[in-house]
């Protein structure tokens, strides 16, 4: 596999794909030399230049290359690309120059791709694709929860409210600092149609508010589900899924610090949730209808996705085995 755009989203999947018994990193494609930069070269992957014209500051930083992300995209049978919202579709010409497929990050268009992807829902859909888009944070923790409540109850409404954090931890110029911002103003949200890239024919609305926070999103949910099974049947069917989390009264989890707190405790890497963090006892039944809250990891709840998503273009394994075998070199669920 080979990285093209390595922050955040980036570093975190070199490192899933480097954990997997059977993918291999071919090298990661870096704008610039800075610490991300240090630390992949001392991790051991090939480091290759993004932008012709600044290729030589590699070498001057004392950084050594290995070629260019045309050379990159060549040598590796899929490239991830994890660049900023908008340069992936700058990209897409590189990839279908080489004839390598790719996959794109949530901030892209779905109309960019074949196929908007959450293993969980639409693992298949993704098989031979030239070009998949793994959806955002949020509709990839939507989609997750989502997928098991309609195959086990049916779903006749969801309404969700999005408390979004307002940068992630290392985004010193984001914001808000001191404010809750309705964002976007308009309503519903843009990202109840996000979701419907993955189910067209989902009846979602969404809600969406920035707060002064960095670690993680919060979801206010209520599903009307189609019947009206009791409290315990539905915590179950959550439970069965390895992807969400529910975290228990005794674990006495008061809110998002607390579960990257638990992450850093479980020795995580970076810290990282994987999984929908969904607060056990939150998960209320009254008739048809479903409450709960759940938190997301922004940073990291895309990137067990990105690696079914390797597996799914280049048919290498079916969904069930794919997943599991992420979720165990991963160490999630553990
Ligand atoms: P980021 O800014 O942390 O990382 C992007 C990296 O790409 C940076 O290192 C940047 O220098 C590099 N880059 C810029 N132009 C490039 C180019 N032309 N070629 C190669 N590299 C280039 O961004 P991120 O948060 O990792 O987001 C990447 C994508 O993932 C976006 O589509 C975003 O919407 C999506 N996403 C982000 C999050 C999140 O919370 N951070 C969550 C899910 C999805």
């Amino acid at each position: 596999m080979g990285i093209n755009g390595y922050g955040t989203i980036g570093k975190r999947v070199a490192d899933a794909v480097a954990a997997q018994p059977d993918m291999t990193v071919v090298g990661v494609a870096k704008t610039r030399p800075n610490y991300e930069a240090t630390v992949a070269v001392e991790s051991g992957y090939d480091l290759y230049a993004a932008i012709p014209e600044r290729a030589d500051q590699f070498g001057e930083a004392g950084l050594e290359t290995a070629g260019t992300v045309e050379e990159l995209i060549e040598a590796s049978d899929i490239v991830v690309d994890a660049t900023p919202s908008g340069v992936g579709a700058d990209n897409k010409s590189l990839y279908e120059a080489a004839d390598t497929p790719a996959l794109f990050q949530g901030g892209e268009d779905d109309a960019l791709v074949d196929v908007s992807f959450n293993a969980r829902s639409n693992y298949e859909a993704a098989a031979d694709a030239d070009s998949v888009r793994v959806v955002s944070c949020n509709t990839t923790g939507l989609s997750r929860l989502i997928a098991p409540l309609r195959e086990a109850f049916g779903i006749e409404r969801v309404r969700a409210t999005l408390v979004r954090r307002g940068g992630d931890p290392a985004q010193s110029d984001r914001g808000p600092i001191n404010d809750i911002l309705p964002d976007p103003k308009t309503l519903p949200s843009h990202h109840g149609p996000d979701v419907k890239t993955i189910f067209p024919d989902l009846s979602i609305d969404t809600l969406g508010l920035k707060v002064p926070a960095t670690l993680m999103h919060m979801h206010s949910l209520n599903v009307t589900l189609e019947s009206a099974p009791d409290v315990e049947t539905v915590r179950d069917a959550l439970a069965d899924e390895d992807r969400l989390a529910l975290l228990g009264e005794d674990l006495d989890i008061t809110g998002t610090a607390d579960v990257k707190e638990y992450a850093m405790d479980m020795g995580r890497p970076r810290g990282d949730f994987w999984e929908n963090a969904i607060w056990d006892e939150s998960i209320t039944v009254k008739g048809r209808e479903l409450y709960l809250f759940q938190a997301i990891h922004q940073e990291s709840d895309v990137v067990p996705e990105n690696i079914d998503a390797i597996r799914a273009v280049l048919e290498a394994e079916d969904k069930a085995t794919s997943m599991a075998r992420t979720n165990e070199a991963l160490g999630l669920s553990d």
